[in-house]
């Protein structure tokens, strides 16, 4: 409660009821929350948002949080996403109470609970098909039509319910239904089906099931068997919840906590697809390069771009927490990776399209070592050396032959200065038969070296990189991979074909400062005035690969 006390901000609608559940020491003053993926698919930045809720709660009000691996669906399920996802919430720094959980642990008591039901008389098998089944529910403004076997002697259900676990029933064959009430107008309660036969192996509990619990069969009462006390759920499993408190009243037992179910809207972010099955798609038909493809906005994607959970959390913080769904602007994300980075990243140079410079009156066997600070937001990052000589690359588009008057940087006769060296006069210029500029000749002045104290008004720096010191390197410059703000969102039409077509240029000849030959994969850096750079997990000393995290301003705005 204290740390609730110091927050700046005013409660969530969530944290209010937590406090008022703490007021009035409801589950014994405790708290406990979970977080509980399907392992069907990486996490994304969505499910970043309820990692950052559920433990951060925790963190606040001082309860647990457990991860349970939701995998009641062997048939979509693997262990490569069970490894990642708990390495992408390790990454957002967040830490789990014990052992990771899964539903499948549970598969023996929810099974016993099952025949409970049954034997109250408050669970049947069903032997019709899925299509019948699923007629007969109707439609809300109407009752659904009773099954045939819905009032069979519970003995009889026992038994069939028997056979269908020990594998003797063919999938599809029979189902397990609460009977709760057919006419009710929330189909959730129309005897939904709690249990189906499927003859899959399961990633962790085998051959031992060829019958499996639903979703909400599941989940209430794993929940409850954790001591979950609030089961934070979007929004989509509101109408799921008298359905979940109806499995809840048929268990709980007095003096054990019992969860409670609030639901909030999910996170969907523009020029963005979030369901994993759609990133899934773009997955399988190599439309990326994979599940960590720095285009994707999945955790490991973001990861290997360069954004940092620092910035993740942050740009969950400033999201909210909603209970209505709306649309967060991407560049709202960006704008944390930005910040962040421009905190911690060291400045360096790196000349993405080169363009030789001759400085014409400088010795042509020198070089000068060039101090130059290495973050002005952080002091202790403190300086590099830079070599300076005759012989320098600046980026094709600093230097126009024939410059309106409003370019600031290189053209015939106009002065510039070099970043941290001196003042530099262009002179002449070399082009090739195509017309392209190959060299540039220009004139230095002594005297304006930088920090010397000569001061001289011109309105352009520029970046640069010693020709004889440059490391070679590819860059990627990654943006949206969508061109349409909801590319999920257009009927009848397919969203891979709002793919932004720009969304990966690999430049192959950039030229970076020699300080960066040792770099390893996952270092970020602020390639000034160009954007923010991670190394790429490709990236070998012989091959230097760099990612483009964000360009420094947000060029979508202008469009
Ligand atoms: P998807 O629709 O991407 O397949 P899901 O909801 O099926 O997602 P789960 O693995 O079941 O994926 O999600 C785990 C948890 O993350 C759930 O509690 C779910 O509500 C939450 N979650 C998933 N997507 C989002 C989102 N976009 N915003 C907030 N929370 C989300
Ligand atoms: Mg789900």
């Amino acid at each position: 409660m204290e740390s609730a006390e110091n927050s700046a901000r005013s409660l969530n609608f969530i944290e209010t009821i937590i406090e008022e559940d703490l007021r009035n020491h409801k589950n014994g003053g405790k708290v406990h929350f979970r977080f509980p993926p399907e392992p069907n698919g990486y996490l994304h930045i969505g499910h970043a948002k309820s990692i950052c809720l559920n433990f951060g709660l925790a963190e606040k009000y001082h309860g647990p949080c457990n991860l349970r691996f939701d995998d009641t669906n062997p048939t979509k399920e693997d262990t490569e996403y069970v490894d990642s996802i708990k390495e992408d919430i390790r990454w957002l720094g967040f830490r789990w109470e014990g052992e990771p959980k899964y539903a499948s642990d549970y598969f023996d008591q929810l099974y016993a609970w099952a025949v409970m039901l049954i034997k109250k008389g408050l669970a049947y098998v069903d032997e019709q098909t899925q299509e019948e089944i699923s007629r007969q529910k109707g439609v809300p403004t109407r009752p659904g039509i009773e099954s045939p076997y819905r009032n069979r002697p519970a003995e009889e259900s026992l038994a069939l319910f028997e056979q269908m676990k020990n594998g003797e029933v063919p999938d599809g064959a029979m189902v397990l239904r609460a009977k709760i009430d057919m006419s009710s107008p929330n189909m959730h309660l129309r005897d939904p089906i709690m249990y189906r036969v499927l003859h899959a192996e399961h990633h962790r509990t085998g051959k031992k099931w060829c019958i499996y619990p639903m979703y909400d069969f599941a989940h209430g009462q794993s929940d409850y068997i954790e001591g979950i006390t609030h089961s934070l759920c979007t929004l989509e499993f509101e109408i799921h919840r008298p359905l979940y408190d109806w499995f809840l009243d048929q268990i709980a037992e007095e003096g054990r906590p019992r969860p409670r179910q609030i639901e909030f809207a999910r996170l969907n972010l523009s020029y963005t697809v979030m369901s994993k099955r759609k990133l899934l798609e773009l997955v399988e038909k190599k439309i990326v390069s994979g599940w960590d493809d720095p285009r994707m906005p999945t955790l490991s994607g973001m990861r290997r771009r360069g954004f940092t959970p620092e910035a993740i959390r942050d740009f969950s913080d400033r999201v909210g927490i909603a209970k209505r769904n709306n649309v967060i602007d991407v560049g709202l994300l960006e704008f944390s990776v930005r910040e962040h980075l421009n905190k911690i990243t060291p400045r360096v140079f790196g000349v993405l399209d080169p363009v030789k410079v001759i400085i014409t009156n400088y010795p042509e066997d020198q070089t000068e070592m060039l101090t130059l600070i290495n973050n002005p937001e952080d002091e202790s990052a403190g300086t590099r050396e830079v070599p300076f000589t005759r012989e320098l690359y600046i980026e094709r588009n600093d230097f126009m032959e024939d410059p309106p008057r409003k370019f600031f940087r290189l053209g015939p006769g106009r002065e510039v200065r070099l970043k941290g060296a001196y003042i530099i006069k262009c002179e002449d210029y070399k082009k090739d038969e195509n017309g392209n500029i190959t060299e540039i000749y220009c004139t230095y002045d002594p005297e304006t070296k930088s920090g010397s104290g000569v001061q001289r008004k011109v309105k352009g720096t520029l970046h640069w990189v010693s020709v004889r010191h440059a490391v070679d390197a590819e860059v990627r410059l990654y943006d949206r991979l969508f061109s349409d703000e909801d590319p999920a969102g257009h009927k009848d039409r397919d969203f891979k074909e709002f793919l932004n077509p720009d969304s990966l240029k690999i430049l192959e000849h950039c030229k970076l400062e020699p300080s960066l030959k040792t770099v390893q994969p996952g270092d970020k850096f602020q390639f000034q005035r160009i954007g923010y750079f991670c190394v790429d997990k490709e990236s070998t000393p012989e091959q230097l690969i760099f990612n483009r995290t964000v360009a420094l301003r947000d060029s979508w705005k202008k469009r």
